[in-house]
């Protein structure tokens, strides 16, 4: 028999999707804690019942009371306890970082085993510049606070990277063909799972493309950098196509100025003739 684990927290990153993606080391740290802190004792109790493994589960989010958390990091001090969320990596747009910080401000012991994240799939799977990225989470549900996060992202030179929702999926594309034209995009759908699908192409046509076909399931959404940054040549002509969709040619102009670096009185004119 393995040795005991020693008291602590261990974080560990479960499947998204495919349950053979449970790495051999988290499973043996499920079956070996004295107790599992989850989101969802129904999701977690489907994972563990595929694992053959008995373990006491304890309801724990962010938003839990400190008593809640200070019974998980009483217990993780004395013993071994793992967290884990839905699917994927705890902490990453789920539960877990309260609880971490606490634990280590506490002296008790924190280790994390690695896994599946959407986010990480969905940047090896797009095709897009994998050297700098940005993971920003979800994009806010509200059309001023999307507009707004996209805006501060603009000048970011790394892909950036955002968790969505089928249903948002043409508002989020929309948003992001009129705050960042040009780029181009990928969304990274249902990975996986049977039906994964990582779709790449300018923001028009991913639009076209989810209007014919509504899409269904979990998203990530994986944006380019800024033409500077991006090692893919995308020439003006195209970036200024897609700003006159939604501006006037000065304004498109500028925007692509802005992207480039290339003159805006030059830009402009070949904006005019475009027109
Ligand atoms: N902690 C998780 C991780 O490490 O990937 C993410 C949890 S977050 C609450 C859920 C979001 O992750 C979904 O809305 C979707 O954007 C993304 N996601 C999770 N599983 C996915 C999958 N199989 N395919 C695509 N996106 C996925």
């Amino acid at each position: 028999m393995d040795a005991p684990l020693s008291p602590g927290l261990y974080i560990v990153a479960t499947p998204i999707g495919n349950l053979g993606d449970m790495t051999p080391r988290g499973a043996e740290i499920l079956r070996g804690v004295a107790a599992i802190a989850c989101e969802d004792t129904r999701v977690t109790g489907k994972l563990l019942h595929h694992l053959g493994i008995k373990a006491r589960m304890i309801r724990y989010d962010d938003h839990a009371s400190d008593n809640a958390r200070d019974g998980v990091l009483a217990l993780a001090a004395q013993q071994p306890v793992a967290l884990v969320s839905d699917a994927g990596t705890p902490l990453i747009s789920d539960p877990g970082f309260k609880l971490v910080r606490e634990a280590k401000a506490r002296g008790i012991a924190v280790t994390s085993l690695p896994g599946a994240s959407a986010a990480i799939v969905a940047l090896t799977l797009s095709g897009l510049p994998s050297d700098r990225f940005l993971f920003a989470g979800f994009l806010p549900n509200k059309a001023k606070a999307r507009r707004e996060v996209l805006e501060e992202l603009v000048a970011v030179p790394a892909t950036l990277l955002f968790y969505e929702t089928a249903p948002r999926l043409a508002d989020a594309l929309a948003a992001i063909g009129d705050v960042l034209p040009g780029r181009e995009v990928a969304v990274a759908r249902e990975l996986t799972k049977k039906f994964e699908e990582c779709r790449t192409g300018a923001v028009a046509e991913l639009i076209a493309h989810y209007a014919a076909h509504p899409p269904k399931g979990e998203i990530v959404l994986v944006i380019a950098p800024p033409l500077a940054a991006s090692p893919s040549e995308v020439d003006a002509d195209t970036l200024l196509r897609e700003a006159l969709v939604h501006h006037k040619p000065s304004q498109a102009a500028a925007e692509v100025a802005r992207l480039t670096g290339l003159d805006r009185k030059a830009l402009y004119a070949r904006a005019l003739d475009l027109k």
